[in-house]
């Protein structure tokens, strides 16, 4: 598929037939793989043959895709995981362990602040967040000797501010360890952060790539750029031999562009399962087909509904990257020339309450702790997913009790303006 354009990639990129084989991506649904000799079988255990034998390492389908994905951000191999946090976890899991640290954004996904501040600490893995904009100097004081990767969203869930991949990656590369950016919000349509210089991406496929609101999933790609070998001391798991494998050295056989991605498979899918279903494989692919058609129309709904929230007196304010009156503009023009993604977020004067009423009387925009679905979702923070902090705590958290987080659908972006016209005529 290397020959065509992106577009075309969606469409028909990681699977292409035979004669007389299926055209659409076959659902391989089997745990298992039959082979005739323990020999053929032995070599696949011992990482000398490629092949399948037990769907909790690999399964053809889940690859197909994979192998889609990975084309669509430029990378050189690529894994589902059975979801968003899995792909991260993952992700960081793969390059650090016991004693290590972790240079992150402090501008992420909540789950994955989580995921690094509470439960990998508990795993004696140590962080330290930094602003999404920090300064090269500020970016530069929070290494330290064990710091062993960098963390970033090119587009933060929910705040929304952009990430400056290239900063970070020279930040990174500077120390000599990799970036991983989650690109779930721009997807590879809006932004392809290896071309900035990340090292791995991540998704929650769950999203826009999937699209309808139907799978939970996640996927790795790396770029295969990182030379890993060129910094051994800091990255024994992949540079030195692994017990548990047969002595293999990840870097030396599969070299900087198969290492990282066979470790993953190999030891952590092992171990910790997180598997994607074949079947929700297949789901994911058919919102891959679609997906450079949908995100334009997710980008221009998006765009509409936050310029028209900004002429209204009932908001306080709209963040959103592709308004001129936003703090991360430029950077939204440089890294996502063709809009980010339809997340919006605003202030409804009047808090808690004011939000409660607008969002009763949204007629296409249901509530949902969803984003990144073809239906418009909404979601009031101060109600749902942080309704045990006081208003006090909200506004220190940077999250006033009235904000509305919109995640705008696939619907004619006018029917959507005059469903948040008549819900916010209902505030007054
Ligand atoms: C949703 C989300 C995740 C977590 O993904 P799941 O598929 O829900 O596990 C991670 N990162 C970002 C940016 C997300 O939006």
């Amino acid at each position: 598929m290397s020959d065509f354009r992106f577009d075309t990639k969606c469409v028909q990129g990681g699977y292409t037939p035979g004669n007389g084989e299926p055209r659409q991506i076959p659902i391989i649904q089997s745990t298992t793989f039959k082979y005739d000799t323990s020999e053929d079988m032995g070599a696949l255990f011992d990482l000398e043959a490629s092949g399948y034998f037990y769907s909790r390492l690999q399964n053809p389908t889940c690859d197909m895709v994979a192998a889609k994905i990975c084309e669509l951000e430029g990378g050189s191999a690529a894994m589902l995981t059975g979801s968003g946090q899995a792909a991260n976890f993952f992700a960081m899991f793969n390059i650090c362990e016991c004693g290590d640290h972790i240079v992150a954004s402090s501008s992420i996904y909540g789950g994955t602040f989580n995921l690094i501040a509470v439960t990998m600490k508990k795993m004696g893995i140590t962080v330290t967040f930094v602003a999404p904009d920090a300064s090269e100097e500020e970016l530069d004081a929070a290494f330290q000797d064990n710091t062993k990767l960098v963390f970033g969203e090119t587009i933060a869930n929910p705040a929304l501010t952009v990430l400056d991949i290239e900063k970070f990656a020279k930040a990174a590369h500077k120390h000599g360890v990799p970036l991983i950016v989650d690109n779930t919000f721009p997807t590879p349509v809006n932004c392809r952060p290896i071309e900035w210089g990340a090292d791995i991406v991540t998704h929650s496929t769950t999203k826009y790539i999937d699209g309808h609101g139907s799978t939970i999933g996640g996927v790795i790609v790396d770029s295969g750029k990182f030379d890993w070998m060129a910094h051994a001391d800091k990255f024994p798991g992949l540079c030195t031999p692994d017990d548990s494998y047969h002595g293999i050295t990840y870097a030396e056989k599969f070299g900087k562009e198969g290492a990282f991605i066979t470790k993953a498979t190999a030891q952590l899918m092992r171990d910790f399962g997180s598997v994607q279903s074949p079947i929700n494989a297949f789901i994911l692919n058919l919102g891959l087909e679609s997906i450079s058609v949908r995100m334009a129309r997710h980008v221009e709904n998006g765009q509409a509904v936050a310029e028209f929230l900004e002429t209204r007196p009932e908001v306080e304010f709209v963040s959103y990257p592709g308004l001129k009156s936003n703090k991360f503009y430029d950077l939204a023009q440089k890294y996502l020339p063709k809009g980010g993604c339809g997340v919006v977020s605003f202030e409804l004067k009047g808090g808690r309450k004011a939000a409660e009423t607008f969002m009763k009387h949204l007629k296409l925009g249901a509530i949902e702790t969803h984003v990144a679905d073809a239906r418009t979702c909404c979601l009031n923070p101060a109600t749902s997913t942080h309704r045990q902090l006081t208003d006090e705590q909200l506004k220190d958290a940077g999250i006033p009790a009235g904000l509305i987080r919109m995640s705008c659908g696939l619907e004619d972006k006018q029917d959507l303006i005059d469903d948040l016209a008549q819900a916010l005529d209902a505030l007054n």
